[in-house]
Order: structure tokens, then C-alpha cells, then sequence
């Protein structure tokens, strides 16, 4: 599994990831992350950087951001046992339900805590940047919440294919601005919001969405998700009497699987990340990077990346726009080389298939992005009868429904079965 590593320089990052000392002084988880940036953008993220060592495990911060999750995000977030999931799969089967977090999904966690961030730090504008709109419409709450103008960049194909979501932003009232440079997608939309925030470090904090970028970003945002983990574990022990022996979670960017898999590092329970795998594994047709990709920098940190063989970053492709990302969080890129970590992905199909399944017999409609870690769950339980299963359903699917609708509800039929 571990091929990155010697065994016993494996142990030692793994046994210092344990500990908490990952990442170290320089961003780094092991040889990856950092921060690789323009010398322009080195005074923002020193500045972020201090503002986050100073405030994040400051008692003050985090009482306002225990009580923002306890009162307006709803946390802690049930979790759930499946029993007639649990019948089908031969499992024991237990969902940590992030879809009834406020805005439907983990997101939220980190954008509160990064708003409530921005407001210590004196900012006197948010930005953020979003693909599919969903990080866009948890930041634009965020804001509202905190009181502080929120601008999201998205790129203009993007606009265009998430009206739903851009409406939401606005009643929100952020400003979205629409991106038309490079691919007119999140990539560009990132680019414009680093540029933006480069001409006024002081005045603008950069609200990023996930467990990826240059240091302190990948830290931070762990941090923020750690929460989802934190209740999972207690939950576990309080409702099932016991740990998993196993824990799902997808894969985009990452954020949501360090969040639950972070505070079960040191526990004797396998850890599974789940990636796009498309229409299959050919070039372009997923995104399942650390299955399939290979080191390189991508915006600002050094982890594992789609690009071919002269380092140009690839397309890709998923039928969930929350995977739909050609790299991941470093720290997802050190728990696979060690070991630690397992990352698999599952299909378009399969995907669509488990979240007819999960429908049918547990009456939670979840996220596309979710519905992989269900198929490789199912996967796991056909092959290791008898498990003890959490899932991580880190999202609701009602924003899928224009997607889903393509595809004619198979276990309609048979459903009651
Ligand atoms: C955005 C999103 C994801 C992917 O993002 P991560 O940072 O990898 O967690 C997964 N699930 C849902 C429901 C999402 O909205």
C-alpha cells in the first residue's frame, strides 16, 4: 500500500501525524504541502498564518465558534444508525449525517469558522471562490451571519451551469462576479480571488473552501472539520458501544474526510477515501487523483495532482461537481503514503446507483459527492461480512436533483422490497 515510504520512516510521519505535530512550522505533512506562491502573495499568507496561531485555539475563538455550530449550524449533527441498509449489506451500518447541517452539508462548519476568523483578524471584506456553488452559498451565510460583505469569484461556465446556486448567493447577499480568463471555471475563479486579495491582505480575508492550498489553509480547515470526527467518535461509543471498524468518506478537495478521519488517526479503524472515478480510468474521464495521479505543486502546495506527462494539469470528470477537482489536500496525500489511509474511487454509476439504494431504504436523499463513499462501502461489506461501518454523508442531494433527473429512479420498482 505504503509505496511512497520505508516502513519505518512511514511510522515516524504517521506516529508525528498522530501526535498533532503535523503539519510542522512550514506548512509541510511530511514532504508535502508548504507553501509555494508568488513572492507577491508570501505578506498575505504570513499574515493569515499569524492570525491563525494567534486566534484558532485562542478560548475566546473557540467559544464563539462552538456556540455558532451549537445554535446555528445545528451540531452536534445526528448520527445515525441503517438498520435495513445494515440488512442488505450484511453490515452494521452507521451514517455521521452532515446533510442536516445548515446549508446541507460540512461546509458550513468551515465557512463559519473562517468568517468568525476574518472578523478577529479586521477584515473588512470576504471573498471566496466556488465551482459547483455549493462552498459559495455556505460562505455568502457565513457572511451574513458575521456581518461582513462577502464576494464570491466563479467562473462564468460555472455561473451558467449553477443558476440555483448563484440566485442563493445573492439572497445571501454576496456579489458574485463571473470569470471569464483561463477556463472560465474554479481554477480561474481561484486565480482572480488570490489576485484580488494580494492589492489588500488587511482588508480582505480569502475564505478558501477546502483542505487544500499553500499553509495555513490545509491546517485551518482541518481544524474547523475536526468537529465532524470529534462528535462521530463519542457517538460511536455512546450509541454503538463501540468504534467502526471501518470509516468512508469522499474525496474532493478532502475537507470533509480529514474532518472525520483526523480524530481517528489514532485508533485501531480503517480509513477509506473515496474518489470520483467517472466514466472510467481513462485520462479526463475522472478524478481520482491519488488512485490514479502523481506529485506535483498545484495553487500553492506540493501533494498529489492529475497532470500528464509534461505536468500540465489534466480535465476531469465526475458526475458530482463537489469531486470535479484535479488535485487534494496534502495531508490526504501523506495519510496515503504512509499507509494509513487507504483512497479508492467509484464511478458515475455506482454512485447513482447507492443513492438510489440509501433512498429506497433509509429515506435520506444524499449528496452525488456522498453516494461514492456508500458504493465503496457496499463494495467493502460484500468482501468483509460482519463490519461495523460509519460512512461520513456529508451532504444532502436536493441540489443534485437537476442531475438526477437525467437518470430514471431504477428502485422505484422494487422499493418496500
Ligand atoms: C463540496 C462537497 C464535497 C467535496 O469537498 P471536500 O472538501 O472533499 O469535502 C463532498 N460532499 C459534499 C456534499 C460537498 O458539498
Amino acid at each position: 500500500m505504503s509505496t511512497m515510504f520505508a516502513a519505518d520512516e512511514a511510522k515516524r510521519l504517521l506516529d508525528a501525524a498522530i501526535r498533532g505535530e503535523m503539519p510542522d512550522e512550514l506548512g509541510r505533512f511530511g514532504p508535502f504541502g508548504g507553501r509555494y506562491v508568488p513572492e507577491t502573495l508570501v505578506p498575505a499568507f504570513e499574515r493569515l498564518d499569524a492570525g491563525v496561531q494567534e486566534h484558532l485555539h485562542d478560548v475566546t475563538f473557540q467559544q464563539e465558534f462552538r456556540r455558532e455550530l451549537r445554535e446555528w449550524v445545528g451540531r452536534p449533527t445526528a448520527l445515525t444508525f441503517a438498520p435495513r441498509l445494515s440488512e442488505i449489506w450484511g453490515a452494521e451500518v452507521w451514517l455521521k449525517r452532515e446533510d442536516l447541517a445548515h446549508t446541507g452539508a460540512h461546509k458550513i462548519n468551515n465557512a463559519i469558522g473562517q468568517a468568525i476568523l476574518a472578523k478577529r483578524l479586521g477584515a473588512k471584506h470576504i471573498i471566496a471562490e466556488t465551482g459547483a456553488g455549493q462552498h459559495g452559498v455556505a460562505s455568502a451565510a457565513a457572511c451574513a451571519r458575521v456581518g461582513l460583505p462577502c464576494t464570491v469569484y466563479m467562473g462564468a461556465v460555472d455561473i451558467e451551469r449553477q443558476a440555483p446556486n448563484v440566485d442563493r448567493m445573492h439572497r445571501l447577499g454576496a456579489e458574485v462576479v463571473a470569470v471569464e480568463s483561463g477556463d472560465k471555471t474554479l481554477r480561474a475563479a481561484i486565480d482572480e480571488a488570490l489576485r484580488t486579495w494580494v492589492t489588500d491582505p488587511a482588508g480582505i480575508y480569502y475564505l478558501i473552501g477546502s483542505a487544500v492550498g499553500a499553509h495555513p489553509y490545509p491546517y485551518l480547515v482541518r481544524e474547523l472539520q475536526s468537529v465532524i470526527g470529534q462528535e462521530a467518535r463519542q457517538q460511536m461509543l455512546d450509541q454503538a458501544g463501540a468504534l467502526p471498524d471501518v470509516a468512508f468518506a469522499c474525496v474532493g478537495g478532502g475537507s470533509n474526510a480529514i474532518g472525520l478521519f483526523y480524530p481517528l488517526l489514532g485508533d485501531d479503524i480503517e480509513l477509506v477515501g473515496v474518489e470520483a472515478g467517472g466514466t472510467g480510468p481513462g485520462l479526463g474521464q475522472n478524478a481520482a487523483t491519488l488512485a490514479t495521479g502523481t506529485p506535483g505543486v498545484l495553487q500553492g502546495s506540493y501533494s498529489i495532482i492529475l497532470q500528464d506527462d509534461d505536468g500540465q494539469v489534466q480535465e476531469t470528470h465526475s458526475i458530482s461537481a463537489g469531486l470535479d477537482y484535479s488535485g487534494v489536500g496534502p495531508e490526504h496525500a501523506l495519510l496515503q503514503a504512509t499507509g494509513r489511509v487507504e483512497y479508492i474511487s467509484a464511478t458515475d454509476d455506482e454512485a447513482l446507483e447507492a443513492l438510489e439504494e440509501l433512498c429506497a431504504t433509509e429515506g435520506i436523499l444524499t449528496a452525488l459527492e456522498t453516494s461514492h463513499a456508500y458504493a465503496a462501502a457496499k463494495n467493502y461489506a460484500k468482501r468483509n461480512p460482519g463490519k461495523r461501518i460509519l460512512i461520513g454523508n456529508s451532504g444532502r442531494g436536493d441540489k443534485d436533483m437537476p442531475t438526477l433527473t437525467k437518470y430514471p429512479a431504477r428502485t422505484r420498482k422494487h422499493a418496500g422490497a
